[in-house]
């Protein structure tokens, strides 16, 4: 929903906008029927499980709705990740941001950083190179592990500077953000940098709190699945990257929902 250009989606050989994709798949899905309820689920019960002729056992709580069913597949996803400093929450909306596309804009003509060796990191980068006067990438290690290709596109943006062995000690500013206090990892030396925004890029947590206690999650979080869609309990499955820690790409994300949909279907069949 927050990237821009997906050239990686089979299907559009120009490429399409994130946002596009987003609103031609639920057309797609309302012209089979789907009813989409816009708020967030608060709780579940998945402790009754599905049995043939019994019901629909399985209950997800929204904020205004409880919705009874024999099945479920869960594709949250996943949130952005933030430093976790301790300056960190009274700058979030006032310079510091984990998203380019929803914010980059503030910034057109000023100076930022983005936080991230990764893919998101390098996407995030190149989006605001065309809006910002300057972008610096900091990162902690002294190499990237964003994709080649989407590092061969950074490179050619003259106006993108990478500071690599570095890490964001303290956000500085008085109501807003003016400066950042940078660590070299390598040398352990500080200096300060002044910078009108900071975009933190360094992945994900998967959108699972109000899982937690009703299905299995590993350490991290992620949902645990077996053959790919299944989880720890009966009729419910899983797509996306609430469960995937690995490839965490649109694409895979859209076959999951497939498999997930397969699954879900024999298991209501042999429910009936
Ligand atoms: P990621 O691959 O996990 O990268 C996170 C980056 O942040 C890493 O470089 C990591 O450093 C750094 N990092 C993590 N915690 C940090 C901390 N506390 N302080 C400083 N740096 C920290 O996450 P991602 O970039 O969000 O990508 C996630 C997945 O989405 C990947 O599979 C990626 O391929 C996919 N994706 C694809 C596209 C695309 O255009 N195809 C775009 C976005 C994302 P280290 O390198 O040292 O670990």
């Amino acid at each position: 929903m927050l990237t821009t250009d997906v050239d990686d989606f089979p299907g559009f050989p120009e490429g399409i906008q994130g946002p596009d994709l987003m609103a031609n798949t639920r057309r797609q899905a309302e012209r089979f029927g789907t009813r989409f309820v816009e708020e967030d689920v608060v709780s579940v019960d998945f402790s009754s499980q599905p049995r043939f002729n019994r019901g629909q056992p399985l209950t997800i709580k929204t904020e205004t709705q409880e919705i009874k069913t024999s099945c479920v597949i869960i594709a949250t996803g996943a949130s952005a990740m933030w430093l976790g400093i301790p300056s960190e929450q009274k700058f979030i909306g006032h310079g510091v941001s984990a998203c380019a596309v929803c914010d980059g804009l503030f910034f057109k003509g000023k100076d930022v950083i983005v936080v991230g060796g990764g893919d998101t990191a390098v996407r995030e980068a190149q989006h605001l190179s065309k809006i910002c006067r300057k972008v610096y990438v900091v990162h902690r290690r002294g190499e990237l592990r964003a994709q080649a290709a989407l590092q061969d596109l950074l490179n050619s943006k003259l106006n993108v500077e990478y500071i690599l062995n570095s890490v964001i000690e303290e956000y500085l500013g008085a109501d807003r953000l003016t400066a950042v206090k940078l660590k070299n990892t390598l040398t352990g030396e500080f200096k300060e940098m002044p910078i009108d925004g900071v975009f933190v890029a360094i992945g994900h947590r998967p959108n699972t709190k109000f899982l937690e206690g009703h299905l299995e999650l590993d350490e991290k979080g992620y949902i645990k699945v077996s053959l790919e869609v299944f989880t720890s309990r009966k009729g419910v499955f899983v797509a996306g990257d609430v469960s995937d820690l690995r490839y965490r790409q649109a694409v895979t994300a859209a076959g999951a929902g497939c498999k997930a949909a397969f699954e879900a279907e024999s298991f209501l069949e042999k429910l009936l």
